[in-house]
Formats: C-alpha cells, sequence, structure tokens
C-alpha cells in the first residue's frame, strides 16, 4: 500500500478533540496546528498541513459550516492528496452525509473523524482516530467522503451516532464498514476505488428549510400544518415500515393532503434504526403512499435524509426531479428498491 509523500490537509472545526476544560466546561480552545503536533507518527506516512476553519461545539453547526468545509476543501483540491476534517461528535453524521451530497464522486479520500475524549488528555480515542484518519487519508487506495472513528470506516451516508459515551460511539446503519483500520492496517472491505469515474464534483447551495416530524401516539396533526407552511420538505418519522395514523386518530390524511397539493416534499422515514422503510407492508401506509404517491426513506439514515433533500432542494423544486434524486444512490446511500 503506498502511503509516501501523500500530502494531507486537515481541517479543525472544533468538538470534543479540541476541547479543554474551563470554568463552564468543556469548549473548544485546541488550535489545528496543536492537534497535529499529538501526533508525530503520521510523519511516517504523510506531510499534513492544518487550517482552521472554525472553532464551535458541533451542537452550532448548519448548512453554511457544511458550505464553508465543502469550499475549503475545493478551494484546496489540487495541492493535497486527501483531507481530513475533525469535528465534534454530536453532529458528525450530518456533517459527514451533508459533505457526501456536496461533493461527489471524489478519487481522493476526504475523512471526517473527532473524539469522545480531548486529544489533550493522557487517556482518550482522540490520537487514535486523528492518526487512523490520517492514514486513511493517505491511502492510495481511499476515495470519496467517509467517517473514521473507533477504528471502523463508515461511509460517509451511512454513519450514526449511537452512544453518547463510549469510544465506539459510531455504527454504519443497513450497509457494512467500507474497512477497518488495525494499528497501521488498512482491512478493506469494499475496495472500489476503480469504479469512481470522473473528477469530484461540487456543489455549493444547500436548502435549509427541512423539518422532522417524528411520530408519537396522541400527536397532533396541526404540527404538520405548521412545518408545511414553514418549510420546503418535511420528514415523518413512523413507526416501524412506516404508516400514517388514522384519520380518528388525528387528521394526518387531511394535513398530508394539503402538504402535497402545495407542491412542498413529505418524506416518511421510520424511527427503528436498522433495516428502513417500506410503507407498501400495511394498509396503514400503502393507501396513503399509493394515494398521494409519497416518498419514503427506504434503506437511508435519517442524516443522509435531511441532507440529501437539502441538497436537492438547493437545485430544484420540481417534484419529479426531487424523487429522481432522492432515489439515486449517491455514497452508497440507498440500495433499496432501486
Ligand atoms: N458536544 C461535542 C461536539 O459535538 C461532543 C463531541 O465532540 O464528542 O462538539
Amino acid at each position: 500500500m503506498n502511503q509516501e509523500n501523500k500530502r494531507i490537509l486537515m481541517i479543525a472545526t472544533g468538538g470534543t478533540i479540541a476541547s479543554k476544560r474551563s470554568e463552564t466546561g468543556l469548549k473548544p480552545l485546541i488550535t489545528s496546528d496543536e492537534l497535529l503536533s499529538y501526533v508525530p507518527d503520521a510523519r511516517h506516512f504523510c506531510q499534513a498541513d492544518a487550517i482552521q476553519v472554525l472553532n464551535i461545539d458541533s451542537t452550532n453547526i448548519q448548512p453554511e459550516h457544511w458550505l464553508l468545509i465543502a469550499r475549503t476543501i475545493e478551494d484546496h483540491y489540487n495541492q493535497y492528496d486527501g483531507f481530513v476534517i475533525c469535528h465534534g461528535t454530536d453532529t458528525m453524521a450530518y456533517t459527514a452525509a451533508a459533505l457526501s451530497y456536496l461533493i461527489q464522486n471524489s478519487p481522493k479520500p476526504i475523512v471526517i473523524t473527532g473524539a469522545q475524549k480531548p486529544i489533550d488528555l493522557e487517556i482518550t480515542d482522540a490520537k487514535t482516530n486523528l492518526l487512523d484518519s490520517l492514514r486513511f487519508a493517505s491511502c492510495s487506495r481511499a476515495h470519496g467522503v467517509n467517517l473514521v472513528f473507533d477504528g471502523k470506516v463508515i461511509a460517509g451516508t451511512r454513519a450514526k451516532k449511537e452512544r453518547t459515551k463510549s469510544y465506539n460511539a459510531f455504527s454504519s446503519i443497513n450497509f457494512p464498514y467500507v474497512a477497518v483500520i488495525h494499528d497501521d492496517h488498512i482491512i478493506f472491505y469494499l475496495d472500489d476505488k476503480d469504479h469512481v469515474t470522473g473528477p469530484a464534483v461540487f456543489y455549493h447551495h444547500l436548502d435549509s428549510k427541512v423539518a422532522l416530524l417524528k411520530l408519537i401516539p396522541s400527536m397532533d396533526a396541526g404540527v404538520l400544518d405548521y412545518m408545511a407552511e414553514h418549510y420546503d420538505a418535511v420528514i415523518i418519522e413512523s413507526f416501524g415500515v412506516g404508516g400514517i395514523p388514522a384519520r380518528e386518530t388525528g387528521d394526518f390524511h387531511s394535513a398530508i393532503e394539503r402538504l402535497v397539493r402545495s407542491g412542498k416534499t413529505l418524506v416518511m422515514t421510520t424511527q427503528v434504526t436498522n433495516e428502513g422503510s417500506n410503507m407498501s407492508v400495511y394498509e396503514i401506509g400503502k393507501n396513503i403512499k399509493q394515494e398521494f404517491g409519497l416518498l419514503e426513506a427506504y434503506d437511508m439514515t435519517l442524516e443522509a435524509v435531511v441532507t440529501k433533500l437539502m441538497w436537492i432542494l438547493g437545485q430544484t423544486q420540481d417534484p419529479q426531479m426531487v424523487r429522481e434524486l432522492l432515489y439515486r444512490t449517491i455514497n452508497r446511500d440507498i440500495l433499496y428498491p432501486v
């Protein structure tokens, strides 16, 4: 594996990895250059430069920050062989998915990582995660947007934070790991760089007016009317494989009709983490799906659906195009039913 002399750009954005204790709690204070100084062994396989574009707790991440990160990569794309973004873990799965849509078909690896513990602690996962990420970004067989954490390489559209405290915070949902990293070895489970055909494509627009409605028994359908009024797209996180409560339990049927007729986008998904939606299974989902031609997430993660809709609606509001793009597989995000 050729890992010699790779030029890597490390882009720091804050998060726990770069945090120090303060009187008001942990907050990002460690600079990008300091972060790199904690992984001197990276010098054996890459020359890394560091740039600081943000220094925030990722709870504060916004779509404009995703555009900034993507723009930073685009501006430096020709000077570097790979990119590593250091980021807070709380919204890292959203950023990984957003970057998967903003930067498509990249033959160069773009890695996003972070840590559950700050890098300046003696006992921390930060040094391993950063070193693994630099190693993966320096690997000639790596490509596209991936999240590297706790020795796992997860496709940027498939990651989900499932643990708030443990080092194995992230899972790959409805999809295998792209690779695992053991010490200085990368073991690829999906070794498909030869399928990357063209130059990287960068996008520059996102529509942030995407809302999420998580159903609970007893919910008032008026919430959906409110969302439809204020947003361009609404995602309904329903139960199981998917359905809409019957009329007598809150008139979601009429609210959905109003939303769809107004030309806004509605996507159904599930609250269950694994195995995805399929509204055609039960009468409670099948009828309404047919009546309004509803879109559904199938095996996509919520993070992927949210950011994919922002990317799609940043380009078009045409319902046919929205449908076509939602079901188009991008960075391994959807396998079913296409
Ligand atoms: N609150 C932190 C953040 O997301 C948590 C972390 O980085 O692990 O920025």
